[in-house]
Order: structure tokens, then C-alpha cells, then sequence
């Protein structure tokens, strides 16, 4: 990381194979970095795939994962921010990338490496399932069913290499040519090619008429047609654009393209992998040479005229896998020596990412709500600075006033260092985390104020985090119809990075206020939504989690709990929290200080949701830095809360919650009605975890009305 401050934006869109080796050339070799440079990497995906490696995906000789490059920590490794967005448009004067759903972002260089679609547009195969995209394309696939009848259309080496691998599944396949032959690249190569088809039993239909169904489109790609319509040079047939032997967007110097995107105009190669790899430390090098202080002339770059290409052919013989191996005009195998140096090729691509270092990520403390203290400071202080005072408040948001109609004015103030380094995404979560406190009280949240410190760097650059920031704030507020009224910003000094912090204002109607408590026997206890957020980012860290996990939490995050507000209510809820730093036990624990003594929990462990992965890393030993501190509420496990099932969900009781799901007592008997009006709102994993008893011999007490 540059020591000194800021000064230039970097945007690279896409996570292709060129992006990926380019950040992982910046984490190895960060000297090679571009000097003074904010960077951020825009993808559709938390992972890249590895093209290679996907016929074998297919054929089901590999999983999916094999194929998987975590874009999210390589960015994080490399110390790049990661955006998780879709690209719908780029503005080259105003330098702007345009996003779906979020505010555009602003760049000095932008590089493109977004890949190809598949070009089906007016062709017969339209309505077949594309290849590119390919994640659509993967999901599909594995859906298809042995013994259900493939036509592919196309005749290339994806077509061929598909054809033979969903043979190997046991689906049979039939390829539609447009003319008489596969066109792999020479004429030996389409001989090897039909003669690997011909033994595998696949028939191959020529000149077939445009209008033949096919279920699966590989008739050659396209660039993304944004790229033309924001008027940058491309190429007519194939809309990649055009550059420079730089790789410099031809009239457009603040911008490069590389892989299937691009095309070098004095050099033209076909799209493909290999020259998206190859170009990648020219890329690297351009990029710094260009946000050099001066700038430095860019090394021109004349990429090999051919590439070894190899095709396996799935693994369909109960003798394994073989495959051809095709350069120049030469073509050979097949053979499953060829096979086994292409999976050896293969392998050591995807080991040159799986081997990265976590730089000291396991020292690292947790952010979000793990960055909060422990609640025996913030007790001991608060006690210390009004000894013999009354107790100090417990609940979630505070009355600061009445209304004119009556209404209680609720206040509540939280943030925490960022939780992820797209500021945007942060603002969102950091919202919806404080907003949280004003639902679990039953109001709705009117206006917020917002303390916003950004690191130091350009102007240009702070007013960039601001933005994105603010941005998405607004994002949760918009919808709510609430307001965005004020706030301050300063500057983090000594290396801070991006701290947010809300105070967050609303109304509600003094009958329909729920505190903590007290909880009554006969109620049950509702929790809306998974636990685990806090282990998940602590695994993330030290590079454990994977992507799927991260990217399945990162989305239910994202749900804003608004609506449960009303549903809650009509209901019949009394008393509710937010669990968030101390864990559900932690925050159970102060619904049952509200009580007084006469209750006690019984908590049902089959009942409460965990993330995906959660409670595998719990088990593996990974906790959030906040947990230690928590585990001391693991002693009301001794006393008025019992753990029905096993007790190996303590970690995840004590786990802390960044955007963590409401706890909510109902009377039971509205409890089926209360989860069908949730389920059908989208918290599709809320459910009851608990119920609400008289402890163990205690008198009976009345229970909950229902
Ligand atoms: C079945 C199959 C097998 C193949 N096998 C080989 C092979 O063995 N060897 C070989 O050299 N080539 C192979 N190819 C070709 C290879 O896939 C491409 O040439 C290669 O992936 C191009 O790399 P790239 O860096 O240009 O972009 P890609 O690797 O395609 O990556 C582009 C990235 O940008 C993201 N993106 C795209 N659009 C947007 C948007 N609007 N918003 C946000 N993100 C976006 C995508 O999600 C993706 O992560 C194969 C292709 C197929 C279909």
C-alpha cells in the first residue's frame, strides 16, 4: 500500500483472466503497484472463473470451485477495493463507469477486461441457453438431466469440448453447423477434432438451416454492447475495441482493454484466453507507466501470432480422460498424456491463486460490529462515572422527546470502521445496522444525521468516498421515505480509513413502543433472519470463507428489516431487540434483565438459522475478535436460558451480528400467523427459536394475553 496520500482513481471493470493476474502481480510485487492510486475492481461476481477448467466443470471431472478464483479477497490481499456490481455503461468524457442501481464511479484510468457474450442475437440459435455469460450458462448445465438430449449449435472448440463433456455425463449430444466444418483453428485440427466426435458417438449436422432449434448457443462472441454505444472505437464484426499496441483505447489514453473486450488494431488475435493472460503484465506495467508523476511512455506489446490449444474430451471412455493438443497447423492425441499436461497447465494456473499468503489477515481485528467493545467496559465506566446512579439504560434507541400528537421521538447512534471497503456497499450495511435499533423498537425511522471520516487523499478522492458513502445511505433511507438531514465529515489522520457513524431519529406511537421486556410466559421468541455474520467476515479475513458463504451473506445483509416493523406489530409483539454486537445471548440476556426474575428461555437449537458456513468455521475453531468477550453471556446458559438440542451452537450464540436479525416475543398463538406473514415478506428463515416459561419452581405466572 502507497504510504503517501491518494491522488488517482483506478477503475478496473471486470474480473477477467488479465484483471486477476494483474492484481495478483500488485500483491507479489507491489512495488509494481501504480504510485498514489485508489483502485478498485468492478465484477458481476465474487469469483473469476477460470475458462480452462470449465469443460472439466461440466463433464463433472472437476467441481465448479476448482475453477473459482476468489476475486473478493484477491482484492482484498491486494489491497484493491472490491465492487460486486453490474456495468451498464460507461460516460468516457465525464469519466464515469455506469452500474446498475448505484451511483456511477468516477476514474482517472479505467481498464476494461469484461470478457465476450455469446453472439446469438439474430441468429437461429436465439432462445438457446447462451454460454457466455458463463456463471447463467454453469447453472443451467448442471441441471441437465442424463439421458435428456443435447443440441448444441456451434462448432468451435467450446461446442466440441460442451459436446464431449455433457457426453460424459451420459447426455447425448448432436452439433449444428452453419457450414460444412468445425473451424478449430486448421485443417488437421477439425479432422482430430471430428474424429474425437465421431468415436464419442456425436453426430454432427451440416449447413444447418438458420432456423434449427438448438439448445445451447457457442456461435462466437461479442463484445458487451455498451462498449460501442459509449463511442469508443471497436471493431465492426465483433464490437471489441479497438487499441493500441499499448493497449490504450485508440483516441482514448485514459483507457485500456484487454482480453475478449479488446483488440489490438495492428496485432489482431482471436479471443481467447491465452492472450487475456499474456497481456497481463503489459497491462500492469501501462497502467503504472501511465499514473506515473510524469507519466511514462507505454511499452508497446506484440502479443505470440499463435497459441497452443488444448481439448480434452471429457472423460466419456471408461478408460478416463484424453485430449488433443492443436499449434499452427499441427494437430495431436488424442492421448491421455496430452490430458493429463493439460490438467497439469490447469492446476498450476489455479495454484498460482490458491496459494496466496493472507498477509497477517489472522491478526487482524474484525470490523464492523466486531470493532465494538465488550460489554463489561462499557458497564464498568458508565458506573464509575454515576456511581449510585440509576441503572444505566438498556434499550435499543432512546426517547428523546414527545411529539405534538403524543408520538414518542426515538434516537439511536451507532457506526463502526468499514465493514467492507466498497463504500457504497458500506454505507448500505452501516445504515441498515443502525437503522436497526429504531425497528426493534417499533418505529419508523424519519431522518438521520451522518459522521463520515475519510481518509486522507486528493479532494478528488475524498469527494468520491463521500459520494459513494452517502450514496448508500440514501439508498436505505429513499425507500423509507426518510431523510438524510446533516451530518459532518473529517479527515482520518495516521493511515484511518473510512469510519461511518449515524444518528438515526424516528417516531412512534406510545402504545406501539416495544422495549426489551419483559418477556411473559406463553410467548414465544421469534428471530427474523440467520446468525453467523461475525465468524464469516473473521474467516473472510484469514482466507477461509468461501465465496459463495460471503456472497450469500453480503446479500441477505442487504434485506432491509423495515418491513417487520408493521407485521411484527400486528402480531401482537411487546418487546424486541436487534441482536448485533453481544451476540443473542448477549442481547437475550438484557430481554431477560428487562423481565425480572419470574422467566426464564427455553431456546430450541434445531430452530436457529446460521449462515451458509457458519457453524462449519465455528466448528473449526474460527470465532469474530468480538466473541471472547461475549462468551461471559454463555453463563445464562447455567441459569434462566436452556439450550433444547445440542450445545454445539454456543459459538454461534455468542457470535457478534453486523446487520443481525430482530429477536421478537409474540404471543404463541399468533406465531404460525406472525411466520407465514414473514416467509411470504422474503425472511424466509425467520422462525420461532424459543419460548418464554416460568422457571423452575417459581410460582406460576400469568401468561402472555394472546
Ligand atoms: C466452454 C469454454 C471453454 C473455453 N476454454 C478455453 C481454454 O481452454 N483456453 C482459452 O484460452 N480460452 C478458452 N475459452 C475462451 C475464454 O473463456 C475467454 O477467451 C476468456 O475467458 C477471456 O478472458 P477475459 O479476461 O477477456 O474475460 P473473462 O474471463 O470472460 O472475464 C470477464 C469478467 O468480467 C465480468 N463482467 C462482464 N461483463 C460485466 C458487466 N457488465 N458488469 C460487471 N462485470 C462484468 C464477468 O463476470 C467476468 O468475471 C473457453 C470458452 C468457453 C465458453
Amino acid at each position: 500500500m502507497n504510504a503517501a496520500p491518494e491522488r488517482h482513481l483506478l477503475v478496473l471493470a471486470g474480473g477477467g483472466h488479465s484483471h486477476v493476474l494483474v492484481l495478483r502481480r500488485w500483491l507479489m510485487r507491489p512495488h509494481t503497484r501504480p504510485p498514489r492510486t485508489r483502485i478498485t475492481l468492478v465484477s458481476r461476481h465474487g469469483t473469476a472463473l477460470y475458462s480452462g477448467l470449465l469443460p472439466a466443470v461440466v463433464a463433472a471431472l472437476e467441481p465448479l470451485e476448482a475453477a473459482a478464483i476468489d476475486l473478493r479477497r484477491l482484492c482484498t490481499l491486494a489491497g484493491v477495493t472490491f465492487v460486486q456490481a453490474e456495468i451498464t455503461g460507461l460516460d468516457p468524457a465525464a469519466r464515469e463507469l455506469r452500474l446498475a442501481g448505484r451511483p456511477p464511479l468516477r476514474f482517472d484510468r479505467l481498464s476494461l477486461d469484461l470478457g465476450a457474450v455469446t453472439a446469438t442475437a439474430g441468429r437461429s440459435a436465439e432462445g438457446a441457453m447462451a454460454v457466455k455469460p458463463l456463471e447463467p450458462f454453469l447453472a443451467w448445465a448442471e441441471r441437465r438431466a442424463a439421458g435428456e438430449p443435447l443440441v448444441i449449435r456451434g462448432g468451435g472448440a467450446a461446442a466440441v469440448e460442451l459436446a464431449l463433456a455433457f457426453r460424459a455425463r451420459g447426455i447425448a449430444c448432436e452439433l449444428l453447423l452453419r457450414g460444412d466444418g468445425l473451424h478449430l483453428g486448421s485443417a488437421a485440427a477439425n479432422r482430430a477434432g471430428e474424429g474425437l466426435l465421431a468415436q464419442a458417438a456425436i453426430p454432427i449436422q451440416r449447413r444447418a438451416p438458420a432456423g434449427a432449434p438448438a439448445d445451447l448457443a457457442c456461435t462466437g462472441s461479442r463484445a458487451p454492447a455498451w462498449l460501442a454505444a459509449a463511442g469508443l472505437p471497436v471493431d465492426p464484426g465483433s464490437g471489441r475495441v479497438l487499441t493500441e499496441s499499448s493497449l490504450a483505447v485508440i483516441g482514448h489514453p485514459a483507457l485500456f482493454a484487454s482480453g475478449d473486450c479488446g483488440l489490438i488494431a495492428a496485432d489482431p488475435r482471436p479471443p481467447s484466453g491465452v492472450w487475456a493472460v499474456r497481456s497481463a503484465p503489459v497491462l500492469a506495467e501501462n497502467l503504472r507507466r501511465s499514473l506515473a508523476e510524469p507519466a511514462r511512455p507505454l511499452r508497446p506489446w506484440r502479443p505470440q501470432a499463435r497459441a497452443l490449444q488444448l481439448l480434452g474430451d471429457g472423460g466419456w471412455r471408461a478408460a478416463g480422460p484424453r485430449a488433443l493438443a492443436f499449434y499452427g497447423p499441427a494437430a495431436l492425441g488424442p492421448s491421455v498424456w496430452i490430458w493429463r499436461w493439460k490438467q497439469r497447465i490447469d492446476r498450476a494456473f489455479m495454484a498460482r491463486f490458491a496459494a496466496l499468503q493472507p498477509m497477517a489477515a489472522a491478526a487482524m481485528a474484525c470490523r464492523g460490529c466486531a470493532a465494538k467493545l465488550g460489554a463489561a467496559p462499557l458497564a464498568a465506566a458508565l458506573g464509575r462515572l454515576d456511581p449510585g446512579g440509576p441503572p444505566r439504560p438498556v434499550e435499543d434507541a432512546a426517547v428523546v422527546g414527545t411529539g405534538a400528537d403524543g408520538e414518542l421521538l426515538l434516537q439511536s447512534v451507532d457506526g463502526f470502521p468499514a465493514l467492507v471497503d466498497d463504500p457504497w456497499l458500506n454505507g448500505r450495511l452501516t445504515t441498515l445496522h443502525a437503522c436497526s435499533d429504531l425497528w426493534a423498537s417499533g418505529a419508523a425511522v424519519d431522518s438521520v444525521q451522518a459522521l463520515v471520516t475519510v481518509p486522507e487523499a486528493a479532494a478528488a478522492i475524498q469527494e468520491e468516498l463521500l459520494l459513494q458513502t452517502l450514496a448508500g445511505v440514501r439508498s436505505v433511507l429513499d425507500p423509507l421515505g426518510a431523510a438524510l438531514v446533516g451530518g459532518h465529515t473529517l479527515e482520518g489522520r495516521d493511515g484511518a480509513g473510512l469510519v461511518l457513524a449515524l444518528t438515526v431519529n424516528g417516531t412512534v406511537a406510545s402504545a406501539a413502543h416495544w422495549g426489551k421486556g419483559p418477556l411473559r410466559p406463553g410467548e414465544v421468541l421469534l428471530l427474523s433472519r440467520p446468525l453467523g455474520s461475525g465468524v464469516l467476515f473473521a474467516a473472510a479475513m484469514a482466507g477461509a470463507a468461501a465465496p459463495a458463504w460471503m456472497e450469500a451473506l453480503l446479500e441477505g445483509m442487504q434485506h432491509s428489516q423495515a418491513p417487520l416493523v408493521p407485521l411484527l406489530a400486528a402480531h401482537g409483539c411487546r418487546a424486541c431487540t436487534d441482536i448485533t454486537g453481544f451476540g443473542l445471548l448477549g442481547h437475550l440476556g438484557e430481554m431477560l434483565d428487562a423481565s425480572g426474575a419470574g422467566v426464564a428461555v427455553e431456546l430450541d437449537a434445531a430452530a436457529i438459522a446460521a449462515w451458509p458456513g457458519a457453524l462449519e468455521l465455528l466448528e473449526r475453531g474460527f470465532a469474530s475478535t468480538l466473541a471472547p468477550a461475549n462468551a461471559a453471556a454463555l453463563a445464562l446458559l447455567e441459569g434462566p436460558v436452556r439450550l433444547a438440542g445440542s450445545a454445539a451452537l454456543a459459538g454461534l450464540l455468542i457470535d457478534p451480528q453486523t446487520c443481525g436479525p430482530l429477536l421478537a416475543a409474540l404471543p404463541a398463538a399468533e406465531a404460525p400467523a406472525a411466520l407465514d406473514a414473514l416467509h411470504a415478506a422474503g425472511f424466509r428463515q425467520a422462525a420461532v427459536i424459543g419460548r418464554v416459561v416460568s422457571p423452575p419452581g417459581a410460582a406460576a405466572a400469568s401468561p402472555a394475553p394472546g
